[in-house]
């Protein structure tokens, strides 16, 4: 069932939102080579609590730690490691998702550490368009299917391909709502878009096929098949009758 949010609790998932933007601003500030991907999530989880938030992602099924930290070829999920270190070159996603005051907001960057391959800014740049170009569709009265026709079309003509197996999906009251936001579908279809939905787009983009595969160890990281690098972005965003509210912000990351 889709749940609706009131005016009122629109505005505390905005700030748990916007804490989510912050705490990925000062995990960006540590994106180094030669920084273990364990050291971002310490930053991070720090940060986040300082600021009187819960990190959810610590704990949900198991999962062992405060951030989903994803270098390259890992698309979502991975699992931040003492042993895993940054290289110049490498992408690196951070994803993060935080209660503040009974309140969810969610919200993933990818970062480039150091100087990137004019292929793989190539990526991070599409991505994110296609994220914003999803976003543009959160309009009361538009439904589900063109948000994600509009992020699939866009990769997809760029040469790139969008993950099926996992989903964007409602946000607010807790971690993962109804509905699911899939990355790909067709315009017209699914559930007619409402004001008071607030849900979390984000793309998750394939340089090269689409096909991906999870960790046997872990149960967590998923990859992509072909070992070619993926990205992930992501915004909390409010459906309304003008259009998308989106509550989660990257300006404190990109105008520092
Ligand atoms: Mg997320
Ligand atoms: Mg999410």
């Amino acid at each position: 069932m889709i749940l609706l949010k009131t005016k009122e609790e629109v505005e505390l998932i905005r700030r748990a939102a916007l804490l989510v933007g912050k705490t990925l601003a000062e995990v960006g500030r540590y994106v180094k080579p030669g920084v273990p991907t364990a050291f971002l999530d310490k930053i991070g989880e720090q940060f986040i609590r300082d600021n009187g938030g819960i990190p959810l992602c610590k704990g949900f099924e198991g999962f062992p730690s405060a951030l989903c930290i994803s270098v390259n070829d890992v698309v979502v999920h991975g699992i931040p490691s003492e042993t895993l270190f940054l290289n110049e070159g490498d992408n690196v996603s951070v994803d993060c998702v935080i209660e503040l005051d009974g309140y969810v907001g969610d919200s993933a960057y990818t970062f480039a550490v150091g100087e990137i391959k004019p292929e793989m800014q190539r990526l991070l740049k599409v991505t994110k368009e296609a994220l914003y170009l999803g976003l543009d569709r959160c309009k009361a009265g538009n439904r589900l299917g063109d948000i994600g026709h509009a992020v699939q079309q866009h990769c997809e003509k760029n040469g790139y391909s969008v993950v099926r197996e996992l989903c964007g999906h409602g946000v607010g009251f807790k971690m993962h709502e109804d509905p699911n936001v899939c990355n790909y579908g067709v315009n017209g279809t699914g559930p007619l878009l409402k004001e008071g939905m607030v849900i979390a787009v984000e793309p998750m983009v394939c340089m090269g096929s689409k096909n991906v595969k999870f960790s046997k160890e872990d149960g967590w990281t998923c990859r992509t098949k072909d070992g070619k690098p993926a990205a992930h972005f992501e915004h909390t965003v409010a459906i309304t009758a003008q259009g998308p509210d989106i509550l989660s912000s990257f300006e404190f990351i990109e105008n520092k």
